[in-house]
């Protein structure tokens, strides 16, 4: 029995559709990754899998229990990180803990014994005695951490666990929780919107507007994309289009300002693009795909918003 499994689900905010039907499941022991832009409804699925929004239209099970009639059973099950702090910031890390274990039924030399070694093991051991509000956002977010896996939970859920953390705090979490896998068997759900972040995840489920666009391990996704990607920057990308589609056969897409093309053998389409318009042509990329073109090719849109400035 998979430990998560979701049918059907969908997600109001009065008139606003978070969540439009929405169906996947996870496996035991896998990384599995949601990917989506701003306001895709990756929290809402997330707080909807961590029992803070009831099921309100559809089937969502955990661990075998239906939430709409037993997510009280559920919950001590669960490791929950959010997106947003949820540690006190004037108590110490310890402090926190401890709290957090009390409400989990934890105490004594045993829980002092699970604090040391969380915090021991996400590098934070010394400054267990010192405020949160002391600690750098990257410590921070560890201690958010520890506190998700104090009671040893199965199953862990992460709301975009690496915003705001440095590249060798990043990389740390991402080996504390393969460790968790694979040593503990624990299944892990993230939510993201970088592209790295989705790439270490053995599968990934794409979110669009509230509906999930595609499923399956990186490759299986990129291979939805056929060959490779061109990029052309054009002053009169209108008209290019139409001579490139005459000329090659290229279906190419505009896609904020630029020609996207995906073709078989890139490297080929690229001399020949640039020798027939060389006077056309400002610039050319070429590349492998990626999980933004997955994305660019579901949706047309692009992934992370910034990117529509250039
Ligand atoms: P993401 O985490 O992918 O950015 P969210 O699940 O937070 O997406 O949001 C999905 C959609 O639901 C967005 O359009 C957002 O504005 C809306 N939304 C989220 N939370 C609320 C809320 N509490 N009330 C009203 N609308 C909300
Ligand atoms: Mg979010």
């Amino acid at each position: 029995m998979p430990p998560i499994e979701v049918e059907n689900l969908y997600h109001a905010y009065g008139e606003r559709q978070a969540l439009a039907g929405v169906t996947f499941s996870v496996s035991q022991g896998e990384l599995f990754g949601f990917l989506g832009p701003n306001g895709s409804g990756k929290s809402t699925l997330f707080k909807i899998l961590s029992t803070l929004i009831p099921v309100t239209n559809g089937m969502v099970r955990l661990l075998g229990y239906d939430l709409v009639h037993a997510s009280h059973v559920v919950r001590k099950h669960l490791g929950v990180v959010f997106q947003h702090p949820s540690l006190d910031a004037k108590l110490t890390v310890s402090e926190n803990l401890r709290h957090h274990g009390h409400l989990y039924g934890l105490w004594g030399s045993e829980l002092k014994g699970r604090i040391h070694g969380v915090l021991d093991r996400l590098g934070i051991a010394e400054r267990t005695r010192d405020r949160v509000e002391t600690l750098s956002g990257g410590l921070q977010r560890r201690a958010e951490l520890a506190k998700a896996m104090l009671h040893r939970p199965n199953l862990l859920l992460l709301d975009e666990p690496s915003t705001g953390l440095d590249p060798g705090v990043r990389k740390t979490l991402r080996e504390y929780l393969a460790h968790l896998r694979e040593k503990d068997g624990v299944t892990i759900v993230l939510t993201t919107h970088t592209l790295d972040e989705a790439e270490g995840c053995h599968r990934v489920g794409i979110l669009n507007e509230g509906k999930l666009v595609a499923i399956g391990t990186p490759d299986e996704l990129k291979n939805l994309v056929g060959g490779d990607i061109v990029l052309i920057d054009s002053s009169t990308p209108d008209q290019l289009r139409v001579k490139i589609n005459q000329q090659f056969g290229y279906e190419a897409t505009l896609v904020d300002r630029s020609l996207r093309v995906e073709c078989e053998r890139g490297h080929e389409f690229v001399r020949d693009v640039v020798a027939k318009f060389p006077a056309e042509i400002r610039a050319v990329r070429f590349g492998k795909p990626t999980l933004e073109d997955v994305f660019i090719k579901l949706t047309g849109r692009h992934l992370r918003e910034e990117d529509k400035q250039n």
